[in-house]
């Protein structure tokens, strides 16, 4: 098993917990915590310590308009499958994935998105997207800043960005005052689930000024 550096934090944990992240969030926090025993227990406590000590727990956060009760009352009545409880199958997705994809890495529809880089999205039913994102060996996600929150799991290879090292199982989440730039570590293409509640910002200077030139 690899070693794991970058975990969930207790919100995203207890929004999967109670059933109030958007889908596309929930499937990066079901990924990882097939894949991840350390958020597993954590998501378990969770889970066990029931609806009041939970609703204390994310006072003040923005985990918004939750209905606890009816969301704790369909845990109960086991509406929410325990996608987090099943272990990994052998292959790149754990099963959570799986589901979603319809097999392994070798179901996947890819589209190119530009400088080699591929992308497939995964079907959601809101607002918040989440997609596949396949980076050759030593390229890079071009330079950007986030509207939202952007969540991204590694399931194959290694990024780097300025900030740090991410690979198999670990978790990044970037913030709208974070920009970076991906850069697939050499030697293994990388593959990322990725899931943002808003748009991507990206920084290049000329496609922004052309854009702006051609509309006058
Ligand atoms: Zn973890
Ligand atoms: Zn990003």
């Amino acid at each position: 098993m690899t070693e794991i550096k970058h975990h969930l934090n207790d919100q995203l944990l207890i929004g999967y917990a109670t059933g109030s992240l958007p889908e596309a969030f929930g499937l990066v926090v079901a990924t990882h915590i097939s894949l991840c025993d350390e958020c597993r227990a954590r998501f378990e406590a969770f889970e066990a310590v029931g609806g009041s000590v939970l609703e204390h727990a994310t006072e003040g956060t923005n985990l918004s308009e939750v209905d606890f009760g009816a969301t704790l009352k369909r845990i109960a009545a086991g509406d929410q499958e325990k996608l987090a409880a099943k272990p990994a199958k052998p292959g790149v997705f754990p099963s959570a994935l799986q589901e979603y994809v319809g097999g392994d890495l070798s179901a996947v529809k890819w589209r190119p998105v530009g400088m080699g880089v591929r992308q497939a999205i995964l079907k959601t039913r809101d607002n918040a997207s989440v997609r596949l994102l396949h980076i050759p060996a030593g390229k890079a996600v071009p330079d950007h800043g986030h509207a939202g929150m952007e969540l991204t799991l590694v399931l194959q290879g290694a990024f780097r960005d300025d900030h740090d090292r991410f690979g198999r199982g670990d978790i990044e989440i970037a913030c709208e005052d974070l920009e970076h730039t991906p850069v697939a570590e050499d030697g293994m293409d990388c593959i990322c689930l990725s899931a943002t509640d808003a748009p991507l910002k990206f920084n290049g200077f000329l496609p922004r000024l052309a854009q702006r030139f051609l509309r006058i």
